[in-house]
C-alpha cells in the first residue's frame, strides 16, 4: 500500500519558541511579553529597537533548541499520524548552524518514534510530499501538495490557506 506522505514543520508547529523567547526576555531583560501582543506579528516586532539584535544572538546560542515545550498534542497525534502516513520532520535549520544537534536530540527525546531517515534538516524546503504542515507561508510558494497552515501569532490575519489552529483539527483532517 502507497502511504500518502507529510512533512511536517519544528518550529511553532511541534515546537516552541515562542514560549522561550517570553521566558528569556522575562528572566534577562524584565518584559513580560505575551501572546496577544503578537497578533499578526513576530516576536521580534514586539521588541523595543535596543533590544532587536538579542534575538538572533539567542537563537545562535547552542542549547537554545535543545528544551523547547513540544506543541499541546503534537506528540498523540504525529504518533497516530505516523502509523498511517510516511511523516517526514522538514526543518529549515542550516540557517542555525548550532541548532542541528539540538534538534535532532530534542526529536529523539519526543519523537522517538521518526527514524532519523524521515528527519530532513535543510535550507530552502524543495520537498515533494503530499501534505505539507508549516506555520510559514513561504515554504509554500514551491510546493504543490496540500497546504495545511498550522496557526502561529504571527500568521493569524492571512486568509489564503487551509488552515489548521491545534493539533487535534490536523488530527480531525487526516486522520
Ligand atoms: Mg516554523
Amino acid at each position: 500500500m502507497n502511504k500518502l506522505s507529510i512533512a511536517i514543520d519544528m518550529d511553532e508547529v511541534i515546537a516552541d519558541p515562542i514560549d522561550k523567547f517570553i521566558t528569556l526576555y522575562q528572566q534577562d531583560h524584565g518584559y513580560n511579553y505575551t501572546l496577544d501582543q503578537m497578533h499578526g506579528k513576530e516576536f521580534g516586532e514586539l521588541l523595543p529597537a535596543e533590544l532587536t539584535h538579542t534575538l538572533r544572538e539567542y537563537i545562535n546560542r547552542k542549547g537554545f533548541f535543545r528544551d523547547l515545550k513540544p506543541i499541546p498534542d503534537a506528540q498523540e497525534t504525529i504518533a497516530e499520524l505516523h502509523k498511517k502516513y510516511d511523516v517526514y520532520i522538514v526543518s529549515a535549520a542550516t540557517e542555525f548552524p548550532l541548532s542541528l544537534e539540538d534538534k535532532q536530540a530534542w526529536l529523539a527525546d519526543h519523537f522517538p518514534f521518526i527514524s532519523w531517515t524521515n528527519i530532513m534538516f535543510c535550507g530552502h524546503k524543495i520537498v515533494n510530499t503530499d501534505i505539507m504542515i508549516d506555520d510559514r507561508t513561504k515554504n509554500f510558494a514551491k510546493f504543490s501538495g496540500r497546504k495545511l497552515l498550522f496557526t502561529s501569532p504571527h500568521n493569524v490575519t492571512l486568509t489564503e490557506y487551509e488552515r489548521v489552529n491545534t493539533w487535534k483539527e490536523v488530527a480531525e483532517k487526516l486522520l
